[in-house]
């Protein structure tokens, strides 16, 4: 099965993920942290975009739809994969639609995380201290949310259409917000 997961910057997405992957034998696809290792590993195209995403603004949707079509590709990862920030816009939504249906896959279920800004800005907070992303700041994370809530909005209505949509309490605790997620998914293998 393949599995998207979104929810705005610091809503758990990749907390989340982690869980779900070990419990469902799946890959996380986090282009948020692949993104991080070009620029980490100074390649060109990190030198590229290390700026845009210290801003909070979204890498062009070639770059992002190139890095996820090399896993798409694998047969390693076939069905297996969880999308965790991909798509961000409409266009990146219909492109991977596109892509799965390119190497016979599909998405089975999409899962939206749902936290108010005020929480977002304390765990980032919270964050800080923990891991130094330089994208993490008050600052950045209202932009980063702002971007988030702008662009996302076809991005669920398209998944509603598709009835693929589950929208899930992102302010709950962990564990209540991963027994949810097991519980949805186990859901579709009934
Ligand atoms: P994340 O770790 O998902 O919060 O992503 C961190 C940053 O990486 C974002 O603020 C964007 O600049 C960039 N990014 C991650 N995923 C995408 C994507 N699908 N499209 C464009 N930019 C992205």
């Amino acid at each position: 099965m393949n599995i998207v997961i979104f929810g705005p910057p610091g809503a758990g997405k990749g907390t989340q993920s982690n869980l779900i992957v070990k419990k469902f034998n799946l890959h996380q696809l986090s282009t948020g942290e692949l993104l991080r290792k070009e620029i980490k590993d100074q390649t060109k195209l990190g030198q590229q975009i290390s700026s845009t995403i210290d801003e909070g603004d979204l890498v062009s949707d070639q770059i992002a739809g190139d890095l996820i079509e090399k896993y798409i590709s694998n047969k390693i990862y076939k069905s297996r994969l969880i999308f965790d920030g991909y798509p961000r816009n409409l266009n990146q939504a219909r492109n991977l639609n596109n892509l799965l249906s390119k190497y016979d896959q599909k998405i089975d279920i999409v899962l939206k995380l749902s936290v108010s800004l005020e929480i977002i800005k304390k765990r980032i907070n919270e964050r800080q201290t923990l891991e130094k992303r330089t994208d993490d700041n008050e600052l950045t994370a209202i932009k980063r949310y702002e971007t988030y809530e702008n662009k996302i909005k076809p991005v669920v209505d398209f998944y509603k259409q598709s009835n693929l949509l589950k929208v899930v309490n992102g302010e709950n605790s962990i564990t209540e917000i991963s027994n949810e997620i097991s519980d949805l998914i186990d859901g579709l293998k009934g």
